[in-house]
């Protein structure tokens, strides 16, 4: 051939080659497409691929061979069973080099090992170059012929450019597989999926359904799968709006309801109806529209919703109610008592009259008479007035009267309401207010009344004669006055109890201590209405402490 004409020949090659490559799916193929072509062109009567062994570096025969096979007998035979290390044979040169290597006589070439077995191989010239992928050697070509031949550069150059060719039928080949098992994965994923998986395509047939999407709407894939999406699943009175909705995506390619998240009604072909929410996400396939869906069936969440929203109604009308009721008894209580404390009132001024001797001396049995009718006529007076302010206090808004008045003052008019009751069981009360205690701007008939009772109290449940003592200090803007007795002390059980409304120890009712259990909580209450705290703390049979704080600048509410 000559030059020009041979030049000519090798560009139509790679060209041929190219297309080739371009076309061919597997190494394998556009392997043998290409030593055929080389050795038609070339005249080399053999070709063959080596492959990388798999274990490092090495390279062994594919077991491709193109040509004249039946001329090279040994050649095939030694080559089957040779392993190329990197750098050894001319494969495992070119290997190493990612470079064409040519042998002119294998039979004196020293880097031709299979011709150094002492074997008569048939071989004159030989001629290897690289298959590139990514950088790397992928493959080796080898090509043989019987005489002697030198280098033929133009051939190496060409030979080397086809090298590369063949490297993008494997890049190509290596990245098809990837994205296939991408796509595998992502079946798989759809498949399994506990959501129902719907794909439409744009002509609105249904063309994805998962087992989910069996589960939810009863329906196989092979049912499924190519029918109208819209007479599947969609309820019959949104369909007209369904492929309205389709018709306008398509036509301007806005999207109305793609990409987000909504509540929607879908329905089954038995005619039931569920509520789902919904994630549509269109994609083009080849230049063609398929709508992509997740069906979540939010049942469940609508009825806990339904059932919260039926409770919390519930609820409420039963805090209304019982507002109401709490209200009427307040209002009765209010009544009631108003009522009582004017005939009470009444009967304390005669009582008065009559003890005082004004109305003249009494026989020592009457005075006595008297003498104890008065004082549960007070008693009586105590509990109505204790009722009066539970319905103040207790209610919704207590009325309060703040005024500035010094701590000391509230301290020393509790201590003398109770003054006649600590005398007559031969209590001591000692009193220590701190001089730095300044004033508070509270309802003083209230918080005297609190104190009263703590006092009171700590009269009642005590041993006569024991000391009780009001002790009153200011620390951090608040001010802690603190009444404290040694006597029959509470349970830690029932300590928590106390402060609630009619609630009396088993001690207090065992010794029938009288009371009715109010003064607490009306003392926590009335302390509480300033923002302020009472507290207790008790040791059975030690005695008690009960704590009350206001803030040094209390303004009652
Ligand atoms: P009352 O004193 O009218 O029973 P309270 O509400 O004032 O009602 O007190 C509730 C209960 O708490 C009392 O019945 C008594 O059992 C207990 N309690 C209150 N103060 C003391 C105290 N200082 N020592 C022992 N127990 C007390």
């Amino acid at each position: 051939m000559r030059g020009a004409d041979r030049e000519a020949a090798l560009v139509a090659l790679l060209d041929s080659v190219t297309v080739v490559a371009n076309t061919t799916e597997g190494l394998e193929s556009a392997a043998r497409a290409m030593m055929s072509a080389v050795c038609e062109l070339t005249g080399w009567p053999l070709s063959h691929l080596c492959v990388p062994d798999g274990s490092g570096g090495g390279f062994v025969s594919s077991g491709v061979w193109v040509g004249a096979e039946e001329e090279f007998p040994v050649l095939r035979e030694v080559t089957s069973r040779a392993r190329f290390r990197p750098g050894v044979g001319i494969v495992g040169r070119v290997a190493v080099t990612g470079e064409p290597v040519w042998s002119l006589d294998v039979t004196r070439d020293p880097l031709f090992v299979r011709a150094q077995e002492g074997f008569d191989l048939g071989v004159g010239a030989a001629f290897a170059f690289p298959v590139m992928v990514a950088g790397k050697v992928a493959a080796v070509l080898e090509f043989f012929s019987h005489e002697v031949t030198p280098p033929d550069a133009p051939l190496m150059r060409v030979m080397a450019n086809l090298g590369h060719q063949l490297g993008r039928v494997v890049e190509r080949q290596q990245a098809q597989r990837a994205m296939e098992a991408g796509r595998r994965r992502l079946e798989q994923m759809i498949e399994t999926s506990v959501e129902a998986f719907v794909a439409m395509d744009a002509s609105g047939r249904i063309a994805g359904w998962n087992a989910a999407a069996e589960r939810m709407f009863r329906l196989s894939r092979e049912q499924a799968l190519g029918r109208p999406l819209a007479d599947t699943i969609v309820p019959p009175r949104h369909r007209a709006a369904h492929r309205q909705g389709l018709d306008r995506f398509l036509f301007t390619g806005e999207p109305k309801v793609l990409n987000q998240r909504f509540e929607i009604t879908a329905w089954r072909s038995d005619g039931s109806e569920f509520p789902i929410e919904l994630a549509i996400w269109p994609v083009q396939d080849d230049g063609e529209w398929v709508f992509n869906a997740f069906l979540h069936d939010i049942t469940d969440r609508r009825n806990a919703e339904e059932a919260l929203r039926v409770a919390y109604e519930r609820e409420q009308s039963t805090v209304a109610r019982l507002q109401e009721l709490d209200q009427a008894k307040n209002d009765f209580i209010d009544t009631v008592s108003h009522e009582l404390r004017t005939p009470l009132t009444t009967i304390v001024g005669y009582l008065e009259v009559l003890t005082s001797g004004d109305a003249g001396p009494l026989p020592a049995h009457q005075d006595r008479m008297l003498r104890t009718m008065t004082r549960n006529t007070m008693r009586l007076q105590d509990l109505v007035e204790d009722l009066l302010t539970i319905s103040s206090v207790g209610g919704s808004r207590p009325v309060m009267s703040p005024i500035r008045v010094p701590a000391r003052d509230l301290v020393d008019r509790a201590v003398q309401a109770i003054a006649e009751i600590a005398q007559t069981r031969g209590h001591t009360v000692h009193v220590h207010v701190d001089t730095d205690v300044g004033s508070v701007n509270v309802d003083v008939g209230h918080i005297v009344r609190a104190l009263r009772a703590l006092l009171s109290n700590a009269i009642k449940f005590s041993e006569p004669h024991t000391p009780v003592t009001v002790r009153a200090s200011v620390t951090g803007g608040v001010i802690s006055i603190i009444v404290t007795d040694v006597g029959i002390g509470i349970t830690a059980e029932e300590l928590p109890r106390i402060f609630d409304r009619f609630y009396r120890t088993r001690m207090a009712a065992d010794r029938a201590v009288q009371g009715a259990g109010l003064g607490l909580s009306i003392a926590k209450s009335i302390v509480e209405a300033h923002g302020g705290t009472l507290t207790a703390t008790s040791t059975l049979g030690q005695g008690s402490a009960f704590t009350i704080t206001l803030p040094a600048e209390a303004a009652g509410g």
